[in-house]
């Protein structure tokens, strides 16, 4: 498996994103029972809000190599601080349209 991760800009100043490193290499949580090794194959953020180059951010990793999209829980469940993003759904709907038909989509990390 060979992932593109999407972060949330606004959540970097508090989170270096250390627990979803290791729920992947502990494969835990949305990552639990894959057999097969993971690849990291980039970590972007969504660009800022309202989130718009999520899409094109997720294009490029598509290019090169993911064939699964990850969407953090700092978007979908508001990890750290419980502030989910207002605009997350719409981010999900716009990268499954351009890319739902290309790669797997998850919609959080833990
Ligand atoms: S659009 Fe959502 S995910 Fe992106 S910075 Fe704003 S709150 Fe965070």
């Amino acid at each position: 498996m060979r992932i593109g991760l999407i972060r949330c800009r606004q959540t970097e100043d508090m989170c270096p994103g250390t627990m979803d490193f290791k729920i992947i290499r502990e494969k835990k949580c949305a990552f639990e029972g894959i057999k097969e090794d993971i690849e990291i194959i980039g970590l972007v953020t969504c660009g800022g809000c309202p989130g718009k180059k999520a899409v094109t951010r997720a294009e490029e990793m598509v290019k090169r190599g993911a064939d699964t999209i990850v969407i953090a829980s700092c978007i979908t469940r508001g990890n750290p601080i419980g502030f989910p993003c207002p605009f997350a759904n719409q981010i999900k709907e716009a990268i499954e349209k351009k890319l739902g038909d290309k790669v797997k989509i998850i919609d959080y990390t833990h």
